[in-house]
């Protein structure tokens, strides 16, 4: 019999979501016994590597769908956008501390300046981002925000897309602050600090199945050939798309009703030095009817490993893996008792979903550069290679005995504090550091979080409300992070 291995946390997935509560842990207690278990032989390989997802630092400087159209044609509600904007602030105020503290090291490994950019050529889309730009131009963290009909500037912004353009009714918006990040290098980079802080990290392990004992604290099952006895204290169930299962398996009444519904994103990508150097942004528009909010497309310059590139997507499909390493049995096999209905009730819904989604994976790829064409008029398909990028698990929420298709994040915690984990994908790895502290909370209470807080300069929150906190934030983050205030 193996002796047992008591630890305070343990971390099930090592992707952007682990490796930043490890690190917010290691901060707060630093005298802490964690241990991050992940099942593929190296960290980062899921939705946080570099090329399985957009590398957008999602702050709602450009995506339309964070800020839907009022109904009645009168200014639209900047609440939702705002939020993300300050989630996105606390994600850069904790790695300008980290770069401070030696836990990342050089910002342009990881992060840099993509100014965002909304483009519409329909007159609806038009009327609505002039009046969307009304609102947000006023907002201190939406400071610079650029508003322009004229095809002369938006072809300084984005030449690529205004190069064989046929004459038609154009409207941008344009923001220097925007980014692009490498989720999967700061992973690394953040999981490399850990261990150095004596964290274990154990790749090519799969967490099996949880167990709650009487006392409270948890036993992790490695499966059936490991005789490992783990206990931990507490455990947080970072595992992206596999995290319904293991909650599931964990059987907290908080997982009941809850149900994954997979999609898939491909991209097209080039890396054509002279097409790469006519595009410096990232370019949102506005989702085709009946597509999902994910599905709006973008053009984006991307940096990964100090290379550049251009991406255009993405391109949604059904797939029944909640992982891209993941198993075709995923999805019928989370099908329990109490989420059937709700699982039932989202397909019938969202029929319109379903065919789209399926209208997609059919598509050629010659189809797919002629929607690329709608952005990039010039493109040539063989400058262009489709690729695939991460799954994602998007939340099915019971609300009654039915379910909704929910398009956000979700922590599942137990009333104990003593498990959590997280579901579904958007605004995603932009907003670890503040879903991660809402994690923090619910393990060791407010108490830590104001310590964490106070101890990491530009994490307060609301920071749109105080236009002077909202500047000093963004230039001392811009200064420390190497980006354009
Ligand atoms: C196509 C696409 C585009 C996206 N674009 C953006 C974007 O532009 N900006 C943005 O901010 N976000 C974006 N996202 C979302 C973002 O990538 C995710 O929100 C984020 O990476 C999730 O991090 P995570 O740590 O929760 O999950 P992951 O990175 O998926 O990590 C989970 C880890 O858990 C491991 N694991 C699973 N089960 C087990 C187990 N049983 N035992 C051990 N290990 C296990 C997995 O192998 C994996 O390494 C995008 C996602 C996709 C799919």
């Amino acid at each position: 019999m193996s002796e047992k291995e008591k630890y305070d946390f343990a971390l099930v997935g090592a992707g952007v979501m682990s490796a930043t509560l490890a690190t917010l842990l290691k901060i707060a207690k630093p005298n802490s016994k964690i241990i991050i278990f992940e099942r593929l032989p190296q960290v980062s390989m899921e939705s946080s590597d570099a090329w399985n997802n957009a590398g957008t630092g999602h702050a709602a400087l450009c995506e339309l769908n964070y800020m839907p159209d009022s109904k009645d044609g009168s200014l639209p509600d900047p609440k939702k956008a705002i939020a993300i904007n300050e989630q996105f602030q606390m994600s850069r105020a904790f790695w300008a501390y980290c770069i401070e503290q030696g836990i990342l090291s050089d910002p342009a490994s990881f992060i840099r300046t993509v100014p965002h950019m909304s483009f519409v050529t329909t007159d609806k889309d038009i009327d609505y981002l002039s009046r969307r730009h009304k609102v947000l131009a006023d907002q201190p963290l939406f400071e610079g925000m650029e508003y322009s009909t004229s095809t002369k500037q938006i072809s300084q912004w984005a030449p690529l897309i205004m190069d064989g353009r046929a004459p038609g009714n154009v409207a941008a918006t344009w923001i220097e602050q925007g980014t692009d990040v490498d989720y999967g290098e700061m992973t690394r980079q953040l999981i490399n600090w850990l261990k150095s802080k004596k964290v274990s990290v154990e790749t090519n392990v799969e967490v099996k199945r949880l167990y709650q004992f009487p006392s409270g604290s948890w036993q992790i099952f490695l499966g059936t050939s490991s005789n490992r006895l783990i206990e931990a204290d507490r455990v947080f169930v970072g595992a992206g798309g596999w995290a319904l299962k293991l909650l599931q398996s964990a059987k907290i009444p908080q997982i009941k009703g809850y149900g994954t519904f997979p999609v898939s994103g491909h991209f097209l990508r080039t890396d054509n030095p002279e097409i790469v150097a006519r595009h410096n942004a990232k370019v949102y528009s506005q989702a085709p009817v009946g597509a999902p909010p994910m599905s709006v497309p973008h053009l984006d310059k991307r940096v990964v490993n100090g290379k550049e590139s251009l991406l255009f997507g993405p391109f949604a499909g059904i797939n029944p893996k909640f992982l891209k390493h993941g198993s075709l049995l995923d999805l019928p096999l989370s099908i329990r008792q109490h989420n059937l209905l709700p699982y039932l009730s989202v397909a019938i819904q969202n029929f319109d979903l379903l065919k789209y989604l399926i209208r997609e994976i059919t598509k050629s790829k010659k189809q797919k550069i002629s929607q690329l064409k709608e952005f990039v008029p010039s493109a040539q398909a063989k400058d262009w290679v489709y690729y695939e990028a991460g799954q994602r698990a998007q939340i099915i929420k019971p609300v009654g005995r039915k379910g909704i298709l929910q398009f956000g994040t979700e922590v599942i915690a137990s009333t104990d504090g003593t498990i959590s984990g997280l579901l579904g994908a958007s605004p995603g790895a932009s907003v670890s550091v503040a879903i991660m502290m809402e994690v923090v909370e619910k393990m060791l209470g407010q108490s830590v979080v104001g310590q964490l807080k106070e101890r990491v300069p530009g994490m307060m929150g609301n920071l749109n409300s105080d236009s002077i906190a909202a500047k000093k934030n963004l230039r001392s983050t811009a200064k420390i992070l190497k980006l354009k205030a």
